[in-house]
């Protein structure tokens, strides 16, 4: 059984997951945590009348709260991501098991979903890998406790107010498939990702001992 963590963390860099293995380092850093909880008070953040120059919030107060109001505005499951069913639920399913942020009744019937809260900044469009990858592993967990169907899932960037609804698709639980192929797999220290932006934020950079771009690399000379 895998953890949803250890796949999202194969979906960014095997290798880096092998380190987190060998140093069995699984806690959250606490600032990655203060992010997540803006997730569970979006209507109290969204009071005009609240100051949010002490919150851990990554953009100006007037773009979080305006991305905070589309999200609201587009989404038929905003009440029920203000107000989850569950939350932080431990689900269990066939292949891996982990935290759910959110659980949803969901408005459909026999279609519960997760919500997967993250601390960092969301890519332009959609969300990053190691989210989908997290994602499909707690909303297929959850259908699998349920007997239910997996269809689509949440991913919250909420230091940047931004929540979005992914469908997941063939592409996404190919991906998901593959993580849990070099979780299970893995036996040995994988290769290293060459010239890689993924890198530079690492906490075995100096371990893993990789190259991070020059500005030469990157200007292809
Ligand atoms: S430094 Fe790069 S290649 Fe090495 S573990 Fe980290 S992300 Fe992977």
């Amino acid at each position: 059984m895998q953890a949803f963590s250890a796949l999202a963390t194969a979906a960014y860099c095997p290798r880096q997951l092998y380190y987190r293995r060998k140093h069995e380092d699984h806690e959250v850093p606490e600032a990655a945590a203060r992010r997540r909880t803006l997730a569970f008070r979006y209507e109290e953040l969204l009071d005009p009348g609240r100051d949010l120059r002490e919150e851990p919030v990554d953009v100006t107060p007037t773009q979080f709260r305006a991305r905070l109001s589309a999200a609201k505005e587009r989404l038929d499951a905003w009440p029920e991501l203000v107000d989850p069913a569950g939350r932080e639920m431990l689900l269990e399913g066939k292949d891996a098991r982990g935290i759910a942020h959110k659980v949803l009744d969901g408005d459909l019937p026999g279609q519960p979903t997760v919500s997967i809260v993250s601390a960092g900044e969301p890519p332009d469009r959609g969300v990053w890998e190691p989210d989908s990858v997290r994602a499909v592993a707690a909303a297929k967990a959850l259908a699998w406790e349920r007997e239910a169907e997996a269809g689509h899932a949440f991913v919250e960037y909420p230091a940047h107010g931004v929540v979005r609804r992914i469908s997941l698709g063939t592409r996404r639980c190919a991906a998901y498939r593959h993580a849990l192929r070099v979780a299970r797999s893995m036996d040995g220290p994988p290769p290293r990702l060459e010239n890689d932006d993924r890198c530079a934020p690492c906490d075995y950079r100096a371990e893993c001992g990789t190259r991070t771009r020059t500005l030469r690399s990157l200007l292809g000379r």
